[in-house]
């Protein structure tokens, strides 16, 4: 159940400024705007930035994990999503549970994020809000966890979709949902979750 994974960045460090201001309409007018760091990172943050000029909602996930991350990633993030992994390269602190998650937490709010999530596997998560700095753990579902491998980019994926289309959600709630879409991603072999074709799991995620 635990992955192994290859990056072949391959064309995405051919995507450039030149594509981003191309894309300045779309990037504008968007609900919410992900980034992470498989495009080249400078890129990844002008289109944050892009986002943030625009009022438009950015939630970044800084995979793969750079020890060296350009501290405006921090600022221009509303939401700063991270796993165990990457949460170690970017503070030293290495996470084996909540409380080193909380203080994790605690120390990427002090570089300018306005609210972090820390991904914890089987555990679900830690969110903790700069606006009411207690850690909050929001636990996933027990579930038989057959490959892992895209878990977190199916929980990122879903918050966003939670962030553009329910905007009403509570946080804790669009994070509960988001685990649990999650978690079906790592019942089945691959990175899909295949929810619309469960009929099976829980009816309340849309
Ligand atoms: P990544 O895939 O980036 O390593 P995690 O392993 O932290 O990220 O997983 C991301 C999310 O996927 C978790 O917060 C949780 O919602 C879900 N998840 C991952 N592994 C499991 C598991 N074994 N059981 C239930 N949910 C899981």
């Amino acid at each position: 159940g635990q992955n192994v994974i290859v990056i072949v960045p391959g064309a995405n460090l051919l995507l450039d400024f030149e594509d981003l201001k191309r894309a300045s309409d779309v990037i504008c007018k968007a609900k919410v705007v992900v980034c992470q760091l498989e495009i080249t990172p400078s890129v990844s943050l002008e289109a944050l930035k892009m986002a943030r000029a625009s009022g438009v909602k950015t939630l970044f996930n800084p995979a793969p994990a750079l020890a060296d991350l350009d501290p405006q990633f921090y600022t221009c993030s509303d939401i700063f999503c991270c796993n165990e992994t990457e949460a170690e390269i970017l503070t030293g602190i290495p996470v084996g549970n909540l409380e080193d998650a909380e203080k994790v937490g605690r120390m990427l709010l002090e570089r300018g994020c306005k609210l972090v999530i820390v991904t914890l596997g089987a555990e679900g998560c830690m969110m903790i809000s700069g606006d009411k700095p207690i850690p909050k753990h929001v636990p996933a579902g027990k579930v038989r966890a057959v490959d892992t491998t895209g878990a977190g980019d199916s929980f990122v994926g879903a918050l966003a979709f939670y962030l553009a289309y329910y905007p009403k959600l509570s946080m804790e709630e669009m994070i509960r949902k988001s685990n649990c879409v999650a978690s079906v991603s790592v019942q089945a072999p691959g990175t899909q979750s295949s929810y619309p074709y469960r009929k099976d799991l829980p009816q309340d995620l849309f």
